[in-house]
């Protein structure tokens, strides 16, 4: 059976050679959170714009400087101060955090090496030339790109951004995931279960997941298990950038699925994956449409979601597909799972002492979403090492939402 980081690349091979992105459009850098660049941002001018003080002190020239000599302090420059009146040789001038260093001037000494009598200042040591000045253009020239299309927009490229006056930019919509559950035993999270139906959770943790990946959730509730309820609904979810369903998709005589894809023309790149919970994982492309069949099981849906989907949607985005984002962690407590499948296990990651360390919780199952609520993290049992000690260094994929 297929590995899941192969399962992984697979997806990621055949949604690439889709090259499909979304379109571009203009939005305010207010809102562009999170979105993907689809356009260079330039650096406007200089950055810094002018040689900046880093330090509370004072600028000087690094030649008349020596230990015990005293300098005349000449005047005083404020961040936001125009700096424009050349410094005298043999003198100083008292110089803020962020002003612009003056002309003349080649290096600031910090207040805490120097003493203060009236406008008569005494050094205590040498200062080096440049010292304590971020030279203008030294972070960014004017012209240069900051940037480029493909980057994702953070806090740091927000920032970025406005510093520069970006303050709209372009980027990829959101792609829009048509989200689908199927089973005969679901009704709606508002309507009062009978005794032998569950509430549909999936397409809650589902639409989650798929905005904390940056997209945009389409949620066509759920269909019962009937070919022709199913066909319907998948048509409609093929009418935007993926499609994700759950349930359906094991062995059982009304996991139909596969066979409802299938007839619609759909090609499949694996329908199994050697994980647990999550092994009848199905991915394929239908209509140009990447379409994912994840399992039921509400923490068989969710890990799915994660290992596969994911980076599916940041190619859809025009970026780069992100790696996923294991740590590794000290195990507090002996594991044992069978070999053969990579196991993800609902656990607690903690930072309490000097290395982080992770604890499996108890839990029934792929169907135990109250385990997972317990949890912030899932536990990696690699397939090839499937009893591990107390001690061992051990790999860990931390909820998105939480960590
Ligand atoms: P399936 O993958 O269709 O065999 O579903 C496996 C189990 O997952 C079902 O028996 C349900 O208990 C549960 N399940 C399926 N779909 C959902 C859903 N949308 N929300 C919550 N639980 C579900
Ligand atoms: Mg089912």
């Amino acid at each position: 059976m297929l590995p899941y980081d192969q399962a992984r690349q697979l997806v990621i091979r055949e949604v690439a050679a889709l090259r499909k992105t979304t379109a571009a459009e203009t939005r305010r850098l207010r809102e562009a959170l999170g979105f993907v660049l689809a356009e260079n941002v330039i650096a406007d001018r200089n950055y810094p714009p002018f040689d900046r003080s880093t330090r509370d002190g004072y600028a000087v020239r690094a030649a008349d400087i020596a230990p015990g000599v005293t300098l005349p302090c000449t005047g005083e420059l404020k961040a936001g101060d125009e700096s424009t009146a050349v410094l005298a040789p043999g003198g100083c001038v008292s110089i803020m955090t962020g002003a612009a260093v003056p002309p003349g001037a080649d290096s600031v000494v910090m207040i805490e090496h120097t003493q203060r009598d009236a406008d008569r200042v005494t050094f205590d040591r040498p200062v080096q030339r440049a010292q304590n000045i971020v030279p203008r253009g030294s972070e960014a020239r004017a012209g240069a790109i900051l940037l480029k299309p493909g980057q994702r927009i953070g806090f740091a490229e927000s920032a970025l951004a406005a510093q520069v006056g970006a303050h709209s930019v372009a980027v990829h919509k959101k792609p829009r995931v048509a989200i689908l559950s199927t089973g005969d035993e679901l009704v709606a999270m508002e309507q009062k279960p009978g005794p032998f139906q569950i509430r549909n959770s999936n397409n809650l943790s589902l639409a989650a997941q798929v905005r904390f990946a940056c997209g945009e959730a389409v949620e066509l509730g759920s269909v019962p298990d009937r070919p022709d309820a199913i066909r319907a609904a998948i048509e409609k979810g093929l009418a935007v950038d993926a499609l994700v369903l759950s349930g359906g998709v094991s062995m059982g005589k009304y996991d139909l699925v596969e066979t409802v894809l299938r007839d619609l023309g759909a090609q499949f790149f694996f329908d199994a994956v050697a994980i647990r919970p999550g092994r009848p994982a199905v991915f394929g492309i239908c209509r140009g449409v990447p379409v994912f069949g994840l399992p039921g099981n509400p923490v068989s849906t969710m890990v799915t979601f994660e290992l596969f989907v994911v980076p599916a949607l940041d190619l859809l985005s025009g970026a780069e597909p992100r790696p996923l984002p294991l740590l590794f962690a000290r195990l507090a407590a002996p594991v044992r799972q069978k070999g053969g499948l990579t196991h993800f296990l609902p656990a607690v990651l903690d930072w309490s002492s000097d290395e982080a360390s992770v604890r499996e919780l108890p839990w029934q199952g792929s169907g135990d979403i109250a385990a997972l609520g317990r949890a912030n993290c899932f536990l990696v049992v690699p397939e090839d090492k499937p009893e591990l000690q107390p001690g061992d260094a051990v790999l860990v994929l931390p909820r998105r939402d939480l960590l």
